[in-house]
């Protein structure tokens, strides 16, 4: 690990980006160094604001010459404490960095600076009658720097792919300060490594995003919401393969969750069960279509479908913008609401999507074979074969004690997830969180290939040391 930087390379950092940008005030720090759901606070002795790629570049230029560690850093949303500075390292914050350069409603593209916030590319592409269909719970402030460098999936990714699969070009600042331009709009593009894709995913261990081409899309003319029962999992395995043959390639969300976690919502959040009874098993799921007319006729139709073969036991379908909101919140206040039932142990997993019934099943026999009396509190994108396999403490049990067996906790789960061939990371990375993990189950040779490109790109170990590998 680097030495803290004297007071005389303190000084230089500051002076790239005047006195305004370098924030040293603790109070004026917090808000860069607390992990929003508090689990880890950082320290810094500054943390940067440039205004520029020029001042980027300066900075890593100054980093790299006096070996002084950096920590990227977009909307602070991340979950992997990957945008903390856990040993004193600088703070570099992209969210001055808010250009929109450029949108090319023809080429369907859209240049977008790091620090811009998802929502706001999102709405600047609908300005232009395009999507930009990335879309996650924490998007009015995450950044397009940071969903790009941790691969951020979310909701749209069963229809779009997640971050990676939407960009065509990069401008990032390297280690050294040199600034590397693929900042093309091209779909086509031959000529040899495919560097972009070392970038995103790498959570600020290889360079520093500064601006990306993203692609955008037709904008959808009609939109159909339907909040679901179904009997298991596996039913809503079957019901996903009937509604997306049946709508034809119309579906672009489809979301499970269990009964205990929309419970977690009714009781927690400003959401009511939108069906009469109560039944094991949900899915959020949405269809989408260029077409005004047509949408919700052939919606219908499959879920009359679905439900004489019993895939499907109740159902509502949104009837206004107000009543598709009330059915998004369920599901979008799912992860947030779960602090007030106690300790929550994190597992954000992904298996064949053939594989999540089993998964679950093995998965939660697991859990309270190791803790008996804990919650398991699966949700999540179905469709991706993403689960969020969140595991709630026992009613009344000590909640320091529960966390304290985050570790046992997931070991068991990724066990089951190894077993079926799965990820312990399906989007939301490695951070400082999932390192030690990870040298548990990566491929040696994979693991040696990323530290090789480590060493390469950033041979004095200047940005982000310490997380991912
Ligand atoms: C409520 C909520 C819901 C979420 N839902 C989802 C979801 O559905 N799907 C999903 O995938 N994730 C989800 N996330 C986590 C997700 O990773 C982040 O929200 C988002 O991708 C991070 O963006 P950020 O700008 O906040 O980045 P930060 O948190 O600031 O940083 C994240 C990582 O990227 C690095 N970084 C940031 N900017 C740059 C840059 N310009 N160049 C290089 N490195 C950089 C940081 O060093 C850090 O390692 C959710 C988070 C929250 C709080």
């Amino acid at each position: 690990m680097s030495p803290l930087p004297s007071a005389e390379i303190l000084a230089r950092f500051v002076a790239i980006v005047g006195e305004r940008y370098a924030v040293t005030n603790p109070a004026d720090q917090e808000p860069y160094l607390i992990e929003q759901r508090g689990l880890w606070h950082g320290t810094t002795p500054v943390v940067l604001r440039p205004g520029n790629v020029g001042e980027v570049a300066a900075i890593l230029k100054l980093a790299d010459a006096t070996r002084t560690a950096i920590v990227p850093q977009g909307g602070n949303t991340g979950l992997v404490g990957g945008q903390t500075p856990h040993h004193g390292e600088i703070v570099l914050s992209l969210t001055r960095l808010t250009g929109i350069r450029e949108v090319d409603a023809t080429s369907n593209t859209m240049t977008c600076e790091a620090g811009v916030i998802l929502a706001t590319a999102q709405a600047a592409a609908a300005e232009a009658d395009r999507l930009f269909p990335l879309s996650l719970g924490a998007e009015g402030s995450c950044t397009i720097g940071g969903v790009l460098s941790t691969n951020a999936g979310g909701t749209g990714a069963l229809a779009y792919g997640v971050a990676r699969d939407l960009v065509l070009g990069l401008e990032v600042v390297l280690a050294d300060g040199r600034v590397m331009n693929v900042l093309n709009k091209l779909k086509k593009d031959n000529t040899g490594y495919d560097l972009r894709h070392l970038f995103i995913g790498a959570e600020g261990t290889l360079g520093v995003i500064t601006a990306a081409v993203l692609k955008l899309f037709p904008r959808p003319r009609s939109v159909e919401t339907a909040f679901v029962a179904v009997p298991s999992p596996q039913h809503a395995l079957d019901l996903l393969a009937l509604v997306q043959e049946a709508t034809d390639g119309a579906l672009t969300t489809f979301e499970l969750m269990a009964r205990i976690a929309v419970d977690f919502s009714f009781r927690h959040a400003a959401c009511r069960d939108p069906l009469a009874q109560t039944y094991p098993w949900y899915v959020l799921l949405e269809v989408s279509s260029t077409q005004t007319d047509g949408l919700r006729d052939r919606l219908y139709e499959a879920l009359e479908t679905a439900y004489a073969k019993h895939l499907v036991v109740d159902a509502v379908v949104a009837d206004s913008l107000e009543q598709r909101g009330e059915l998004w919140r369920v599901r979008e206040t799912i992860a947030d609401v779960q602090k007030f039932e106690g300790g929550s142990i994190k597992h954000d997993v992904s298996v064949p999507i053939a594989n999540v019934p089993s998964f679950i099943d093995e998965a939660s026999t697991a859990a309270v074979a190791l803790i008996p009396g804990c919650r398991p509190c699966p949700f999540g994108h179905l469709g991706d074969g993403n689960i969020h396999f969140n595991i709630s403490q026992p009613v009344g049990a000590d909640k320091a004690a529960f966390l304290a067996r985050w570790h046992d906790m997931n070991a068991v789960v990724h066990a089951v997830v190894g077993r079926h061939g799965g990820s312990i990371s399906a989007e939301h990375g490695i951070g400082v969180l999932k390192r030690d993990e990870l040298t548990r189950v990566k491929d040696p040779v994979a693991l040696e290939v990323m530290r090789s490109l480590k060493r390469t790109l950033d041979a004095n170990n200047i940005l982000n040391p310490g997380k991912v590998v």
